[in-house]
């Protein structure tokens, strides 16, 4: 069951920038300086960070942001990064693949993730010819981790006349073996144009078995899964949203479709994490619930200030690895690099740029609610 916060303002769970003036890098002070360059950015981030906590947090802002001018940096921030990195040094925001896109486009030398490693890969596959820096190498994923590039081609040894679909949560070692990737935004239209090529009806939809699930009740296409689960998300239940219905009356419930089939069944909505943010800024409910990573409800809330936001806080313990101190240590020691094989990335790109070809979506596809979950096969 997911740990429910009627929390006000912010998830009240500490954060390792908020260690900033005991653990960070030394020789960082509150001057006169630093205030005049990070007094205007302090509202950004009020409703998170204290003002007796700021004087420790604002001398790293500040480095960060001269070392990113200096050294022609980007910091890709994903929705999922604490307020203090999303909102104060984060250059581009969003999701993992709306990240990488952008991260190709931009002009810059070094690109630093503050994400997961994954989406670090994702980011070099994308621009090779940019320095791709991970502030830790202890962000993984649970998802990432389920599978691996031998595993895929053993599936296409099993079934070969079944095309292979991977989530963009998978190392390129994975991606290089599959056909082609999915977001959560677009997982049914990517099955479906691929069930439509290869002139079948049956697609294997890896590693996220509950995102599959989810698909395969969106659409006629049969799917065949792996037993891979996001771990933040699969805490969630069908229990959780009733519990909430009655703590909350007529509050709206979100679910990103990580989440088991019984939580989207009896949600108000599901989609992706842009999705999601969509829906609030588009419908501007009194009060919501979104059923996701804690610090997006942080980051959705900014945008929103008259939604009332219900924070069920399931933290990512992998994205919650980076912090300011690792950003700007990853800045000024240049680590940790991302390398991946040529031939590796190549086929990578492969697979991303096949989806990328696809006809672009103007708005994320929504997940239809309400619907039984179907029984599909787990290899
Ligand atoms: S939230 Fe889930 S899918 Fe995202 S990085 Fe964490 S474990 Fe992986």
């Amino acid at each position: 069951m997911a740990r429910l916060i009627d929390a006000g303002p912010g998830c009240p769970t500490p954060t390792p920038s908020r260690s900033a003036s005991r653990d960070g890098p030394g020789g960082l002070d509150y001057n006169s300086q630093v205030k005049a360059e990070t007094d205007h950015l302090y509202p950004l981030a009020s409703d998170f960070i204290t003002p007796m906590e700021w004087p420790a947090i604002a001398p790293l802002v500040a480095a960060i942001n001269r070392l990113k001018a200096e050294k022609n940096a980007v910091i890709l921030a994903h929705n999922y990064m604490t307020p203090d990195i999303f909102r104060l040094v984060g250059d581009i925001r969003g999701d993992s693949l709306q990240l990488a896109r952008e991260a190709a486009e931009v002009d810059a030398d070094i690109i630093v993730q503050a994400g997961v490693h994954f989406m670090a890969e994702t980011s070099k596959v994308l621009a090779p010819e940019k320095t791709v820096l991970i502030p830790s190498l202890e962000a993984g994923c649970s998802l990432a981790s389920s599978i691996t590039g031998a595993d895929v081609a053993l599936i296409k040894q099993r079934y070969p006349a079944y095309p292979v679909v991977t989530y963009v949560n998978t190392t390129a070692d994975v991606k290089a073996e599959c056909h082609i990737t999915c977001t959560s935004s677009n997982a049914v239209q990517v099955v479906e144009a691929i069930a439509k090529d290869w002139n079948t009806d049956t697609v294997i939809l890896v590693p996220d078995q509950y995102l599959a699930r989810n698909v395969a009740s969106q659409t006629d296409i049969r799917i065949i899964t792996w037993p891979g689960a996001c771990e933040v998300h699969e805490l969630f239940s069908a229990d959780d949203v009733q519990a909430l219905r009655d703590a909350h009356p007529g509050v709206m419930i979100l679910a990103h479709p990580e989440c088991p089939p019984d939580v989207l069944e009896v949600s108000d909505f599901a989609g992706s994490t842009a999705a999601l943010a969509h829906y609030v800024s588009d419908h501007n409910p009194s009060k919501v619930v979104l059923l996701t990573e804690c610090s997006m409800s942080d980051n959705v809330a900014a945008e929103n200030p008259d939604v009332e936001f219900v924070r069920p806080c399931n933290l990512c313990p992998h994205m919650k690895q980076i912090t300011l101190e690792n950003i700007y240590t990853c800045l000024t020691d240049m680590r940790h690099e991302v390398e991946i094989d040529e031939a590796v990335r190549q086929r990578a790109k492969s697979a991303i740029d096949a989806m990328l070809a696809l006809p672009k979506l103007s708005t994320p596809l929504a997940f239809r609610t309400g619907l039984a979950a179907k029984e599909i096969e787990v290899i």
